[in-house]
């Protein structure tokens, strides 16, 4: 897992750089305009079949990107961003050939991981770090949050989601489950320094939101507050609750997970045995400052 982080590390900085040189700074992306920084140009076509997204092409020494004109606009906008990261990275597709199709595009399970670097890339360029990060950072973490941004870029809630995560100013993380497995999850920097770690291709915790969800069959989506140890191993000590909104996707048996702390979820008072650690040192500082005064400084 390590080596892949790695990866995916290095195209974000790819994507980040190419969407700056292509000079987009706004939302939603111009997607003609990245399209013609990697010699590609987009064509709309009708005539493909429901399961077939795109596929690239060659003509006269230019790359020729065609979608599937039949599917929703935030779908076609991540085929084209998919199939420039193709072009970009220099990675060849490794399943689905010259043809993207749909289940390849939507179900995470047995994806190679040059498919996965190429939907990162996809998600970078669509939601851009600069511009998307302050709008993180204007609004509350919540599901709704993330729809509103996904309106507002042309993105879907899963790609929206998962960059929500990375770019949250509070510890956050956004896991993406299949057939009750975590395949994808991204966090916030700030989860990191919490040492929030979630595994991929682990069962759903029992006595998450999620889980609660697909074995409930009845809602779609749901919002708890949970002891942080339900995602957590050995939870995390200095926030013992999590928020968890989640959201079933049941076209593709997958879940969206959006998982965070926020000062609202702080106990009133600091657990026990920290108070108790403190205690004696403030006896002790009582009375005595372990430093001059001002006037024997002088
Ligand atoms: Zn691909």
């Amino acid at each position: 897992m390590g080596d892949f982080q790695t990866k995916e590390f290095q195209t974000i900085l790819k994507a980040r750089k190419f969407v700056r040189e292509a000079g987009v700074a706004s939302a939603p992306v111009d997607l003609e305009r990245l399209a013609a920084a990697a010699n590609a140009k987009i064509k709309i076509v009708d005539d493909l079949s429901d399961d077939e997204s795109g596929q690239t092409t060659q003509i006269k020494g230019k790359h020729v990107i065609i979608v599937n004109g039949n599917h929703r606009e935030e779908r076609q906008r991540f085929t084209v961003l998919h199939e420039l990261a193709h072009i970009v990275l220099e990675l060849a597709s490794q399943h689905h050939g010259p043809k993207l199709t749909t289940g390849t595009l939507m179900r995470y399970g047995k994806r190679p991981p040059e498919e996965m670097l190429c939907d990162v890339f996809a998600a970078e360029c669509l939601l851009p770090y600069d511009l998307f990060s302050k709008d993180v950072g204007d609004v509350d973490i919540s599901m709704a949050a993330v729809k509103e941004l996904a309106e507002k870029y042309k993105a879907s809630l899963t790609t929206t989601g998962s960059r929500f995560a990375v770019s949250a100013h509070e510890p956050c993380a956004f896991v993406l489950s299949e057939d009750g497995q975590t395949r994808y999850v991204s966090r916030s920097k700030f989860l990191n320094e919490l040492k929030g770690w979630i595994d991929f291709n682990i069962p759903l915790p029992q006595g998450s939101v999620a889980y609660r969800l697909i074995q409930n069959g009845s809602k779609t989506e749901d919002y708890d507050e949970l002891a942080s140890d339900v995602w957590f191993n050995g939870g995390i000590k200095i926030r013992p609750l999590l928020a968890e909104e989640s959201v079933l996707l049941r076209e593709w048996n997958q879940c969206l997970s959006l998982i965070w702390f926020d000062d609202s979820l702080k106990p009133v008072h600091e657990p026990r045995d920290e108070e108790d650690e403190d205690e004696p040192l403030l006896k002790e500082l009582d009375g005595t400052l372990p430093w001059p005064s001002k006037s024997k400084r002088r």
